[in-house]
């Protein structure tokens, strides 16, 4: 089994804070989805090819500015290639796009997820951030997901913003949850330095938000949603039981991925001395020459170890942990010594727990997540 990926690279118009490949030359979604048909029939020769596929994630970027018809011919081509049986097909939208039509027509493609750029629902914070909706488009997406019955959907929220208060976020939180979305991912504001925001921060424009605010508003929202039930399972991810996102899920698991497209990344793991990953350029310019070679570029093979490390990354950032068997097993990484005394110690203090052979974070530990992986990993060297 494996997952695909495709990053649609087209905006309206560059939101503050992003750092993703896009360009708002809406002119070349054509020529795009023609050379992105021709790259999934070149992966045709490639052995990923011989795995079906289980989940589709098409991200970008803004998949909801290609029509329809568009996203029939990219569906087509996938199932021409590859064996396809999904079990979850998710597309990125942003309310301003979205309408029951196009709800009801990407749901006939075999699309069954929606993920919806709200972001907030505050009118300032929605400028500041640069995003082409306001808040009554966000409201109405949203209705328009729940009368297209979307099996499921997830809804974007991004908390830390300069000016947002507590209150603020407490507005959106609620406002958010009186649709009762089975998922939701929030993600603190980054601020990124080629980005319009972070020159805005470099020129001292704006300030950061203090990192204890940050992590006062994270703790909010923790309470608010699984109030809600609606629980966190992984760092930046919340769900309800059952409604946790199997394509990204996947990512954190190390199955094998294709990504088609500028900009995607790709995993495959044959067998275990063979690792290789790669990611195609972040040039729509040198996409549009089909030169499917020449399009790759960061091309390496992973040992082992450093996938077994990558584990332990990935994995402890998530509600599920890291199982001690399986990095044995799949990875020939035996937790040593000294990484045991050190885990039953941070165990002792809260921020480790475990259930049978997993090493999990508890709430406290995911805080610091990147912190405690770190510290258990050098503990090897
Ligand atoms: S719509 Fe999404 S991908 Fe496009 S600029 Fe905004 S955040 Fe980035």
């Amino acid at each position: 089994m494996a997952g695909i990926y495709i990053h649609i690279p087209f905006c309206k118009q560059a939101c503050s804070y992003c750092d993703f490949y896009f360009l708002t030359r809406g002119e070349l979604k054509q020529p795009f989805v023609d050379a992105l048909i021709e790259e999934i029939r070149h992966y045709g020769n490639h052995p990923i090819s011989d795995e079906t596929i289980d989940t589709i994630y098409i991200g970008g970027g803004t998949p909801s500015l290609l029509t329809p018809k568009q996203l029939k011919s990219i569906f087509t081509a996938l199932e021409t290639v590859f064996t396809v049986k999904p079990v979850e097909v998710t597309l990125e939208m942003n309310p301003d796009d979205v309408t029951e039509e196009f709800l009801l027509k990407i749901q006939d493609l075999g699309v069954d997820r929606a993920s919806m750029g709200v972001q907030s629902f505050d009118e300032k914070l929605l400028q500041f951030m640069h995003r082409a909706h306001d808040p009554i488009e966000a409201v109405d997406a949203l209705k328009l997901l729940q009368k297209a019955n979307f099996p499921s959907y997830t809804a974007d929220l991004i908390y830390g913003n300069p000016g947002q208060t507590m209150e603020m976020l407490g507005k959106d939180i609620d406002r958010l949850l009186t649709f009762d979305p089975p998922h939701i991912s929030a993600y603190s504001l980054t601020i990124e330095p080629k980005t319009r925001l972070g020159k805005q921060v470099e020129l001292g424009r704006i300030d950061p938000v203090d990192d204890d605010v940050v992590a006062d508003q994270f703790d909010f929202l923790y309470q608010k949603l699984s109030s809600a039930g609606v629980e966190q399972y992984e760092v930046s991810n919340f769900a309800k039981p059952g409604k946790e996102a199997v394509h990204n899920s996947n990512y954190w698991r190390h199955k094998n991925y294709l990504g088609l497209g500028p900009s995607a990344h790709s995993l495959y793991w044959p067998d275990a001395d063979n690792a290789q990953r790669w990611k195609n350029r972040s040039n729509l310019k040198s996409y549009l020459e089909q030169d499917w070679d020449g399009v790759r570029e960061d091309e390496e093979s992973l040992s082992l170890s450093e996938m077994a490390e990558e584990r332990l990354m990935l994995g402890l950032r998530t509600k599920w942990g890291v199982s001690k068997k399986q990095l044995a097993e799949r990875y020939g990484y035996t937790i040593n010594n000294k990484q045991e005394e050190w885990l039953k110690k941070q165990q002792e203090q809260g921020q480790f727990t475990s259930v049978d052979d997993a090493i999990i974070l508890s709430k406290t530990g995911l805080r610091i997540a990147d912190y405690l992986i770190f510290e258990l990993i050098s503990r090897r060297l």
